[in-house]
């Protein structure tokens, strides 16, 4: 057997390696010409200049994030074995957390699995791989996800914008079973989604506890859920007891589904196709209100350098949203780009409403719901940010 390629990190870099966070950016890496030609996902060792050893991890010398971690130890075998032991501890803490099979059973680093995010709709899996290292671990990883939960439907979504900063290509298929809509249990709502043709792997699971929390401001209120997707805070309110539901969202797919949920479950609501800048400007001029209105985007910073515009959209979406609260109402703005930190975002969010002239109470601040575990040395996977607001 061939040893295994060794990585090594210039002298005095590794900042972030020796504090524990699972990479090492490519300007940390010392690119000797055997290192250069690696092939993009190699596993290899880590070592610093002094032969310090940082464990076993992934390489791309074409990806800024040259450097993922996939264990703390050198020479660890990535086998079906390996993914067998990860995947399970990884389930043991969702089944320590909710009663039914219905969650984000891997959350990339935040479960020590870089490039990997599994959400799991009872006997159907959907895996997004995200990176060329974990795409060439891929058969051993589906092998370990078929001895560990046995999945009748395993779907590949690998067509995220990202993989091809990874050299990768973009599909999706069926690796086992077949692609079609399934049902979600969540809050004791019977959701549906689209698990080949929805957005990311199908279903937000990380919304799950704030549209919990917002659910139980909504008896006898009038909501507006913009940017609905498939009706996950609009019929949570319904079945809270809210007295009128709209929801907003472009996707006319999205929005069958959430029509598809709400007979399904006996609830009213009002499913609106609308681009959401405009219809928040049509209501705001109709000088119509809610008692509870929730914006939750899609991402407005997809990478650093949209920070400014982004931040911006970010504050019209406060303006707008805040605009259209009824006295004393409620409004949650969400934010899942990674690219702005949460006090950016809060700080937008306080100008928006501001500009809206409307007095806040800032009554509750949470992130994604715990099956999306953060790396306690990587906050950039603390991604979601989601801020209510009582208004006077
Ligand atoms: N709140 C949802 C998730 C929202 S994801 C949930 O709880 O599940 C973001 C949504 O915004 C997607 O459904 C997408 O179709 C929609 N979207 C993107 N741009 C839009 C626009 N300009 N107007 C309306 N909806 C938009």
């Amino acid at each position: 057997m061939t040893a295994r390629p060794i990585v090594r990190l210039k002298a005095k870099e590794g900042r972030r390696l020796r504090a524990g966070a699972p990479w090492a950016f490519s300007n940390e890496i010392a690119m000797l010409p055997a290192t250069k030609t690696l092939k993009p996902g190699t596993v290899v060792n880590v070592v610093g200049v002094d032969g310090h050893p940082f464990g076993t991890g992934y390489f791309n010398p074409n990806s800024l994030i040259a450097i993922r971690l996939l264990d703390t130890h050198p020479d660890a075998a990535p086998d079906q074995a390996f993914f067998a032991e990860r995947l399970l501890r990884a389930k043991a803490l969702r089944e320590t957390l909710y009663d039914r099979p219905f969650y984000r059973l891997v959350h990339a680093e935040g479960d020590h699995l870089p490039g990997l995010t599994i959400d799991r709709f009872g006997d159907a899996c959907t895996v997004q791989i995200t990176t060329a290292g974990m795409e060439g671990l891929r058969e051993p990883l589906v092998a370990a996800l078929d001895a560990v939960l046995a999945p009748r439907d395993v779907i590949l979504r690998a067509d995220t914008p990202s993989r091809a900063l990874e050299g990768l290509d973009s599909y999706v298929r069926a690796e086992k079973g077949a692609i079609g809509r399934i049902a979600v249990e969540e809050n004791d709502i019977r959701y549906f989604a689209d698990l080949g043709h929805g957005q990311k792997t199908g279903w937000y699971y990380d919304q799950r506890d704030n549209r919990a929390f917002m659910a139980a401001l909504a008896p006898g209120k009038s909501v507006l859920d913009a940017y609905c997707y498939a009706g996950g805070f609009a019929l949570a309110a319904a079945k809270a007891g809210a007295r009128e539901v709209i929801g907003l969202d472009s996707s006319q797919p999205a929005l069958a589904l959430a029509e598809e949920s709400a007979r399904a479950n006996g609830l009213h609501a009002k499913f609106v196709k609308a681009d959401v800048f405009e219809e928040l400007e049509r209501l705001g001029n109709a000088r119509e209100t809610f008692d509870i209105v929730i914006a939750d985007p899609p991402p407005f910073v997809k990478s650093r350098k949209d920070l400014e515009a982004g931040a911006k959209a970010y504050r019209k979406l406060a303006r707008l949203s805040a605009r259209l609260v009824a006295k004393n109402g409620f409004l949650t703005l969400a934010s899942c780009s990674h690219n702005i930190a949460p006090d950016r975002f809060a700080s937008e969010c306080a100008l928006g409403i501001q500009r809206a002239e409307r007095q806040a109470r800032l009554i509750h601040q949470a992130g994604a719901a715990p099956d999306h575990p953060v790396h306690p040395m990587l906050p950039e996977s603390a991604y979601l940010k989601a801020l209510v607001y009582a208004l006077d």
